[in-house]
């Protein structure tokens, strides 16, 4: 029953429309028994540094922070953890007695996923990742953290994926990164040495899911692993195009899954062990 100890969580984006991270964090609390409630908060550029004002204003306990906001968010912090502050993006943020901290689950999530569900043994091999936002800035340190060779980062806007790269290799100066755009013929040939392509733009999400993909099929191989941060639809059209061409591949539902149980635990202090919602949450 909601009452006046109920701990308010939520979520700050624009748009919210597919995200399923109400149905995943509501489901935690029933699960637990807490006294705990988590709510979308479709927030208008306009409006957002009103809105994390708000956070601390109605003692929000907290909230996750998604499209286009996680690296917005941090100028708005008291403070951030280590990783998130490599990263340059925030994904959860804890309201500790009117101080808001910040933390990147996306990074241990996106690992994780792709160990677990994609048998993936990252050390010494090659990626492509498309995208230079949030998600990609949480996805590029993850792999370099755990023993990539070598990036290649394609951007609509190459000088933003630049950026990033000056930033992973100031870090991680032993990986071999390079960045580009994303229409290139010569990414044919390229790819060809590559073993994992992962899109981490929102290109293919509902509800505009008829779109054509982000980078061209053509230039994709069977021996790829293709990896698209999507969850909503589960089947975007560059998961059906790499399906057909025999490639493996993985959406972002595992990730939503493991991203989300770090967050609940960095706001309850409880681990949920369940991850059997992976081929349900859509029926929640
Ligand atoms: P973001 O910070 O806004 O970054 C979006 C990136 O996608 C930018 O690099 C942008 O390019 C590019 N992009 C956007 N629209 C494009 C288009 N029409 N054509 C080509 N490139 C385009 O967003 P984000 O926070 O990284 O989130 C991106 C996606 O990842 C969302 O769909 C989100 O739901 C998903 N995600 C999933 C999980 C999960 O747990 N499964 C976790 C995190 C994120 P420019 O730089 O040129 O603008």
């Amino acid at each position: 029953m909601i009452d006046i100890n109920t701990k308010v969580l939520g979520l700050m984006g624009y748009p919210l429309a597919h995200s399923l991270s109400p149905r995943l964090h509501n489901y935690y609390i029933k699960e637990h028994d807490l006294n705990y409630v988590y709510l979308p908060f479709e927030v208008k550029p306009e409006n957002f540094s009103d809105a994390v004002v708000g956070l601390k204003a109605i003692n929000f306990r907290g909230v996750n922070i998604t499209i286009p906001y996680k690296e917005k968010i941090i100028d708005h912090l008291d403070s951030i953890s280590e990783q998130a502050q490599h990263i340059g993006a925030v994904n959860t943020v804890v309201n500790e007695d009117g101080c808001l901290y910040g933390y990147n689950t996306d990074a241990p999530g996106f690992i994780r996923m792709l160990k677990e569900d994609g048998g993936f043994d990252i050390e010494g091999k090659k990626a492509v990742i498309i995208g230079a936002g949030g998600a990609s800035k949480a996805v590029g340190f993850a792999l370099c953290k755990n023993g990539i060779k070598e990036i290649l980062l394609l951007n609509r806007t190459p000088a933003r994926a630049n950026e990033l790269v000056e930033l992973w290799q100031e870090i991680y100066s032993d990986v071999i990164i390079s960045y580009g755009g994303l229409r290139d013929d010569s990414y044919r040939e390229i790819f060809k040495k590559f073993h994992l392509i992962i899109d981490t733009t929102p290109v293919g999400m509902a509800p505009e899911t008829d779109v054509k993909p982000v980078i061209s099929p053509q230039y994709l191989h069977s021996d790829l692993l293709i990896v698209d941060l999507v969850y909503n639809p589960l089947e975007t059209v560059l998961i059906r195009e790499a399906k057909k061409l025999g490639a493996r591949t993985l959406n972002g539902m595992s990730m939503l899954l493991y991203q989300g149980i770090e967050s609940f635990s960095l706001w309850t202090g409880i681990k949920p062990e369940d991850t059997g919602l992976k081929n349900g949450l859509f029926d929640r």
